[in-house]
């Protein structure tokens, strides 16, 4: 008999991660409020169900990949009691530490297993299945969930105990921010200073100031063809979701007492250009560089 899986949330995210599911042969028993993702669930193969508690009852393992940790926690306090006792709970949401953990314990509180387990990669990555998942729980059940893991991704590390999946995400975003404000800055000053964007990758592309946000993800167009800047910054990354996730690195920094004053700068600028450009791709950020330096060009 083939693992029955619970799949909640069938969002931009979940929608491909379950049809992957379905594709290797699961049994997939998926639930969204949204009617259009539940047509489109339907349309890829699983058996969609007219409740949370609907898709859990008869699962073994049971995906939830919502918006934030407070529908995460809302929605394990509604369908725990109705899942069969040892049910794996698997979160690939991005949320904070201190909720994955909370919802980790609720899950054993009622007999239960659970992981953390966000991913990056996108929604192309999770179309494509080629995910990068990073876990945290016991090894048991990181083992036990491996398989689906395999299918939805290409990468994963468990990474440690409950909680610690999502601090792998969270501490790689605040970097990848944070470098890309810092990128954006010198691309600026070199602007004002004469320096072509040519030359700037050229000597900086192989000297101690390379990084990610310049080689592969390059902010302005020109000498990474496939960057989002050639795309008039069509994500790719959007910013209202870098913002949230360095929201979440914030109020880790906050919570573990860790003086980290330019992860929650990054946080605070990218928090306001959200306010007008959260659509735009994270590297758009070098144009709110620009504009704050009373430059001219978009
Ligand atoms: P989304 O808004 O497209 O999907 C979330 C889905 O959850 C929606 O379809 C919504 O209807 C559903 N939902 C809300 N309440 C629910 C409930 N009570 N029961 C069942 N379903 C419910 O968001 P997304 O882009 O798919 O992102 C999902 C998660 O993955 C987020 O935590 C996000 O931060 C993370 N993430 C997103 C990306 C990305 O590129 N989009 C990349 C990595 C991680």
């Amino acid at each position: 008999m083939s693992t029955t899986v619970g799949f909640l949330g069938l969002g931009h995210m979940g929608g491909p991660m379950a049809a992957n599911l379905v594709r290797a042969g699961y049994r997939v028993l998926a639930f969204d409020p949204v009617p259009a993702a539940r047509e489109q669930a339907r349309a890829d193969g699983a058996e969609v169900v007219d409740t949370a508690v609907a898709a859990v009852a008869e699962s073994e393992i049971v995906l939830t990949m919502l918006p934030n940790g407070r529908v995460v926690l809302d929605v394990y306090r509604d369908i725990l009691d109705a899942a069969k006792l040892g049910t794996l709970f698997v979160d690939c949401s991005t949320i904070d530490v201190a909720d994955a953990q909370q919802a980790a314990e609720l899950a054993v509180a009622a007999g239960h297993r659970a992981l953390d387990a966000p991913v990056s990669g996108g929604v192309a990555g999770a179309a494509a299945g080629t995910l990068t998942f990073m876990v945290g729980g016991a090894e048991t059940d990181f083992a036990a969930a491996l398989p689906l893991f395999e299918v939805m991704g290409g990468k994963v590390v468990h990474c440690g105990g409950a909680g610690v999946g999502q601090a792998a995400k969270i501490c790689n975003n605040m970097m990848l921010g944070i470098s890309m404000i810092g990128l954006s800055e010198a691309i600026v000053l070199g602007e004002k200073l004469g320096l072509s964007h040519d030359k700037f990758y050229d000597v900086v592309s192989t000297a101690s100031g390379q990084c990610w946000s310049l080689t592969s993800y390059c902010p302005v167009p020109g000498p990474v063809p496939a960057s989002p800047a050639n795309n008039d910054y069509r994500p790719g990354f959007a910013t209202a979701l870098m913002t949230k996730d360095l929201g979440l690195a914030a109020n880790a920094l906050r919570a573990n007492g860790v003086d980290g004053r330019i992860g929650a700068l990054a946080a605070e600028i990218y928090d306001r250009f959200n306010r007008t450009d959260g659509e735009r791709d994270f590297s758009a950020i070098v144009t709110d560089v620009r504009r704050r330096s009373g430059e001219e060009r978009p």
